[in-house]
């Protein structure tokens, strides 16, 4: 197969780029996915129907727990006392741990509830219905916090840290650093191998850990030089250590920092200084750490759209009762054709949400080899849809949407972090598009490479070669009438439309139908584009939602398709059942605008209103703006970073805030307090004073 990273036409940085994704996957999984079948045109049909069903013994249990969940979620958690204080009660997180929550996808031989992952996210969409920060907080614990170690530990470390983990103590995870956000192969924190052999010596700082001033167990990770076996060769590598804060060197210099939504959780920074890491807390092997990360982040993209689905569901339903109940004109706003609207996205969003939510998660239930364009997909879609949920649910309010006591505000401020965070959106669409299509465009480039006329050479030459090419068995294999598109621009017949309900049929088939057009836009534009698809995100994002739809259209079809099975009836089938319907009406369009924008778009436009912008602005001082503590053409000429207005977190002082200006002041005697080793400190629930004077009218 051809090597992308060997293509013509492409710059230095951009090859590097495309080899550190390289290295970052790993090898190619044996079986493709359900989403990376899309892209070569086929219907996977057996991965997705029948919908993935629940074990009904783990269903029982999760029952048992969530009906627990939800009476405390209701009579007791103070979700706007979280987010006006900024801060979770330590006395909620017991709570979680008590109820099972917080341990839940822990093996029970250690402490936990051994559940599975759809269990797992059908306990953070409650808690996502309720408060936004707890969600997060339950999920940088489990999902990325404390599952590096259930999936990489040894037996000993699992017996180490996990019943601990389970019961009573919070995990962090700290992959971001100052220069490190979108780029997370790019660590500058290094680790060496000490000389006796059995330690590591760990030196950088980390940034924005979800509860890393309140954890007792750090997932860290970091650079190492690493010498591969097989070729000799030696290079950076990520490695990932377990730490814990007792460790001396480690400085939790910066607790929080006050921001728009998702108040009560708390991102710290943590500089590490000649930390000794004793070689029994590698997690892995060294210079797999980024598989490490890479592999939690399936279950953290779950937990974020688990989290945002039990949001956008509480904005929606509030938003249908006040647009039944809110008078204008003499008639209630449901009667007006563009609330009517806004209702039906709400509905068909949520209800696609759901599906493709539960079928990520089955898919991570029964260990499917090759997840992680499905998991972007889930991050991607359910991000975006549930902030437009969120959004419509406001303007359906009105004014009062506005307002802090009816709720939606503040999860409209607790939902727009899921577009930023666990892979920034635009990043995600470009990683759908480059691995959901890796291998049919290696394919593609090798057929080019194999088949293209070469001018210097003899007519005879060339026939000669492609006939030859062309009879190698095996050369095309699977991918024969790949190559007739490619030359001859025939498309393919559409792979089979999945076998459901009667009444479900045309919509299977334009669905496979779809899957033929979007993998023949695929290979059309590659042609059409070549080496520049490589930065043309524009174009790969076309692609990418292409892609996203379709997978949210099978999921949806599936889903209906097992309710109409089941003999679902009544009122809120009925809404399932219309709601479902829309999606897959508007999926199909979404698909064909995003295929015929391949060819037919305003990015020459597009590209020179940026450049024009960005050539105006490189003429105006820096001084006024925020720049980047990191920025390494303009760091520190920017406007001054001023906190004093903004509350600030006990141990941390005013202008330690803005990242830049870290203090170095980490107090570990105030406010929250992990719970080992526990040094004396006020009561967890006394608002500390710094808040409370600030907040004060
Ligand atoms: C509340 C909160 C909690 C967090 N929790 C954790 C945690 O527990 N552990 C942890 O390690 N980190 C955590 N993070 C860090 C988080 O993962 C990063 O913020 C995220 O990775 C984005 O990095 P950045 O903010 O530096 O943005 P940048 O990397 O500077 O990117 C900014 C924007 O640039 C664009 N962009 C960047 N690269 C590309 C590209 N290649 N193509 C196109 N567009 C691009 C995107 O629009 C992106 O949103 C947290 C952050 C926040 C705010």
């Amino acid at each position: 197969m051809a090597d992308l990273s060997s293509l013509k036409g492409v710059s230095e940085s951009d090859r590097r780029m495309i080899a550190d994704a390289e290295a970052m996957l790993g090898p190619e999984p044996s079986a493709m996915g359900f989403a990376k079948n899309l892209f070569w045109g086929r219907l996977r049909s057996e991965m997705l129907f029948p919908y993935p069903p629940a074990d009904p013994d783990e269903t029982a249990r999760c029952e048992a727990l969530l009906a627990t969940l939800d009476e405390y979620l209701e009579n007791e958690h103070p979700a706007i006392q979280i987010d006006q204080e900024q801060r979770i009660p330590r006395w909620c997180v017991d709570r979680l741990f008590e109820i099972g929550v917080m341990g839940m996808i822990i093996p029970r031989e250690f402490g936990g509830g051994g559940f599975g992952v759809t269990s797992y996210n059908r306990a953070l969409e409650r808690i996502g219905r309720s408060c936004g920060s707890t969600a997060v907080m339950v999920s940088a614990h489990q999902s990325i916090g404390c599952k590096a170690i259930v999936l990489f530990g040894t037996e000993e470390q699992k017996r180490r840290w996990l019943p601990m983990l389970a019961t009573k103590s919070l995990s962090a995870f700290c992959l971001s650093e100052p220069n490190v956000g979108c780029d997370a192969g790019g660590q500058q924190t290094r680790c060496t191998v000490a000389p006796d052999g059995q330690h590591f010596i760990l030196n950088g700082e980390k940034k924005w850990a979800t509860s890393g001033a309140l954890s007792d167990v750090f997932t860290v990770m970091c650079k190492q030089s690493v010498t591969d076996p097989k070729t000799g060769k030696t290079g950076d590598r990520v490695t990932a250590l377990v730490c814990t804060p007792d460790m001396p060197g480690i400085d939790i210099f910066q607790k929080n920092r006050s921001k728009c939504g998702i108040r009560g959780t708390w991102q710290a920074r943590i500089r590490f200084k000649d930390v000794r890491v004793p070689r029994a807390n590698l997690l892995g092997q060294e210079g797999r750490g980024l598989n490490v990360a890479l592999t939690c982040l399936n279950y953290g993209r779950c937990t974020l759209s688990a989290g945002m689905l039990g949001g956008a569901n509480t904005a929606f339903e509030q938003a249908v009762k006040w647009a039944q109940t809110r008078y204008q004109f003499e008639r209630p706003l449901a009667d007006f054709e563009l609330v009517k609207q806004m209702i039906a996205r709400m509905a068909a969003r949520c209800r696609a949400m759901d599906a493709m939510l539960y079928a990520t998660t089955a898919m991570l239930d029964r260990h499917d080899d090759d997840i992680m364009v499905e998991t972007a997909i889930c991050k991607v879609f359910c991000s975006e849809q549930g902030w437009l949920v969120v959004n419509d649910a406001i303007q359906i309010m009105g004014g009062e949407g506005y307002m802090t006591e009816n709720v939606v505000e503040r999860i409209l401020r607790d939902s727009r972090i899921n577009l930023i965070v666990e892979g920034a959106n635009e990043v995600m669409r470009s990683f759908i598009f480059a691995y959901g299509g890796k291998q049919l465009a290696e394919r593609l480039l090798g057929i080019r490479q194999a088949v293209a006329w070469d001018h210097h050479d003899s007519v005879g030459h060339n026939l000669g070669r492609i006939f030859r090419t062309l009879k190698t068995p095996g050369f095309f294999g699977a991918a024969a009438s790949v190559g007739a598109e490619v030359f001859l621009g025939v498309r393919r017949h559409a792979p089979d439309a999945p076998d459901v309900h009667p009444s479900l049929e045309a919509h299977a088939h334009a669905l496979a139908h779809a899957v033929r057009e979007h993998s023949h836009a695929f290979i059309k534009s590659s042609r059409h584009y070549e080496e520049a698809i490589v930065t043309r995100q524009a174009v790969q994002a076309r692609l990418a939602d292409s892609a996203i739809y379709l997978h949210a259209w099978a999921c949806v079809l599936s889903r209906l398709d097992a309710d109409l099975r089941a003999g679902r009836s009544g009122p809120a089938f009925q809404q399932d059942r219309a709601a479902s319907l829309y999606f897959m009406d508007t999926a199909r369009r979404h698909v064909r605008e995003s295929l015929d924008a391949l060819f037919h778009h305003d990015d020459p436009a597009m590209l020179a209103a940026a450049d024009a912008t960005l050539a105006h602005f490189a003429t105006l001082p820096n001084g006024t703006f925020a720049i980047h503590e990191a920025s390494p053409n303009a760091r520190g000429t920017g406007r001054p970073v001023d906190t004093s207005q903004i509350p600030q977190f006990p141990g941390d002082t005013p202008g330690g805030g803005g990242g830049a200006n870290g203090n170095g002041l980490h107090d570990r005697s105030v406010g929250y307090q992990p719970t080992s080793p526990s040094p004396s400190g006020p009561a967890d629930d006394e608002i500390p004073p710094e808040l409370t004077t600030r907040l004060q009218p």
